[in-house]
């Protein structure tokens, strides 16, 4: 069963710098048992001393609501010598991972220790900004990955990205965003129009799979 709707952040770190941004506020509201702690710095800011598999676990439970200067990401394809992908630019309004509990996922092992967190970059002028500056200078059509360093669906109901991206690329003749999930979260993803400017893409398992490595994700019906 899809346990998207049921993550409640048991703390939310509110970067000061942004403390008082209506998006911010929109959130926290949402979670009002959530312990709200205001802090100075993004990066490695003061937590409770506690294991990696503590921050494992807290990791899931904890959002923290900041900002980010980079929203847009270059992926040029190549994973070796001789190894290429299709390239693209990766889209991280969201990053560090999501409520999801995959045995595999490398988010996990690569933040639990630094950044035992799922972060929330609202600053979404700065994202906007930047996705038509990276579609200026492109030729040709290009791909916006949403779902490197999140699932992209998976707090949908809390952000409501889909609701404001999914517009906001159908104004475009060569830019396409990418979503990549896991879940059956589509509230918001039903009722927006649709165009032909985002592509939706299910990672889907064996049920067996599913229950047994990919804890909380939406079975496969
Ligand atoms: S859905 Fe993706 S980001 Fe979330 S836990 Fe699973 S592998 Fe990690």
């Amino acid at each position: 069963m899809d346990k998207a709707k049921t993550f409640r952040p048991k703390t939310i770190l509110l970067w000061q710098k942004v403390a008082d941004d209506p998006e911010a506020q929109r959130i926290i509201e949402l979670f009002p048992s959530a312990d709200v702690r205001v802090i100075k710095q993004q990066i490695n800011p003061t937590l409770p001393k506690m294991s990696l598999s503590q921050a494992l676990l807290a990791g899931k439970r904890t959002l923290m609501i900041g900002a980010t200067s980079s929203f847009v990401g270059n992926f040029d394809g190549w994973l070796g010598s001789n190894i290429r992908c299709c390239p693209y630019y990766k889209l991280v309004p969201v990053s560090n991972g999501c409520p999801y509990y995959c045995t595999y996922c490398y988010l996990a092992f690569v933040y639990r220790k630094y950044s035992p967190f799922i972060k929330n970059n609202i600053n979404y002028d700065t994202m906007f900004r930047q996705i038509r500056k990276t579609m200026a200078n492109s030729h040709g059509k290009i791909s916006f990955n949403m779902g490197e360093m999140l699932d992209s669906l998976a707090l949908d109901h809390i952000t409501g990205l889909t609701k404001i991206l999914i517009p906001f690329f159908s104004g475009f003749s060569n830019g396409f965003l990418m979503l990549l999930t896991k879940s059956s979260n589509v509230d918001n993803l039903l009722a927006v129009e649709s165009n032909s400017n985002t592509i939706v893409s299910w990672s889907l398992n064996a049920q067996q799979i599913i229950r047994q490595y990919e804890l909380g994700t939406a079975d496969l019906d």
